[in-house]
């Protein structure tokens, strides 16, 4: 499930007016870049965002076994703080499944999580481990692999027919094999004028004809983008992603 489909600064953005008509369609509202894998014994989460506390709210999920964060910018990882919810609940640690540079940037932007305090403080407890190319979590089988965002490295997944590569600017050569005979697809598009550290709406459009996913959903999205006026515009076989968005694995 797509839990969020906007870019960084969320759609509508901040300080910024919009016309009626675009403020009418549900669709055009984004919260920041974030899937949910349902899997048959759990939940596993895609990205940890600002506005991960809300979007499990919407959607109902109550369970979490497990994170996994493509990249620690802002927008993917500043909900990790609600995950002590899940601490309390389960009484343990999450799991979060990261590169051993962004586990450091996770114990920098969250020192606080990995301090001692006397009995009854609750803070996220945050067990950092590291990816593997292939986990079985939630009775689900992920593959994993690198893919750049800019001059960074951002985790790509695939479950079974179905890959989400998110904030991502090109595609590695050892990556093109994991991507063959895809069902799905969900793949970023930031906005309409190219951009330095993702694809936009040309380069994800091409790339999603390269890839040849049945079904390719765009993600990541900025303003640009009027969610039914663009979809109209679209290559068949090819729409906007939307919050709340699901896709059978
Ligand atoms: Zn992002």
């Amino acid at each position: 499930m797509v839990l969020g489909s906007g870019t960084s600064n969320g759609v509508p953005t901040l300080g910024k007016p919009y016309p009626a008509t675009y403020l009418a369609d549900p669709r055009n509202f984004r919260t920041r870049a974030a899937l949910a894998l349902l899997g048959p014994a759990g939940n596993v989460l895609v990205d940890c965002g600002p506005d991960m506390r809300s979007q499990l709210l919407r959607e109902g999920i109550v369970d979490v076994e497990g994170v996994f964060i493509t990249h620690t910018h802002a927008d993917h990882v500043m909900g990790m703080d609600d995950l002590r919810s899940f601490c309390l609940k389960y009484k343990r640690s999450v799991p979060v499944y990261t590169s051993p540079d962004y586990q450091e940037d996770i114990r920098r932007i969250f020192s606080y999580a990995f301090r001692e305090y006397p009995p009854g403080i609750w803070v996220p407890r945050l067990e950092l481990l590291p990816v593997e190319p292939h986990h079985r979590l939630a009775g689900l089988e992920i593959k994993t692999f690198w893919l750049e965002h800019g001059p960074i490295p951002v985790l790509g997944l695939r479950v079974n027919d179905f890959a989400y590569l998110t904030d991502v600017s090109a595609i590695p050569d050892n990556v093109w094999p994991c991507l063959s005979g895809l069902e799905t697809l969900v793949l970023d598009a930031v906005r309409l004028e190219p951009h330095p550290n993702h694809f936009h709406l040309e380069s994800a459009l091409s790339t999603a004809q390269k890839i040849g996913a049945k079904e390719t959903y765009l993600t990541h999205l900025c303003d640009d983008y009027d969610h039914s006026v663009t979809n109209a515009s679209l290559p068949s076989g090819i729409e906007l992603a939307f919050d709340g968005l699901r896709v059978e694995l």
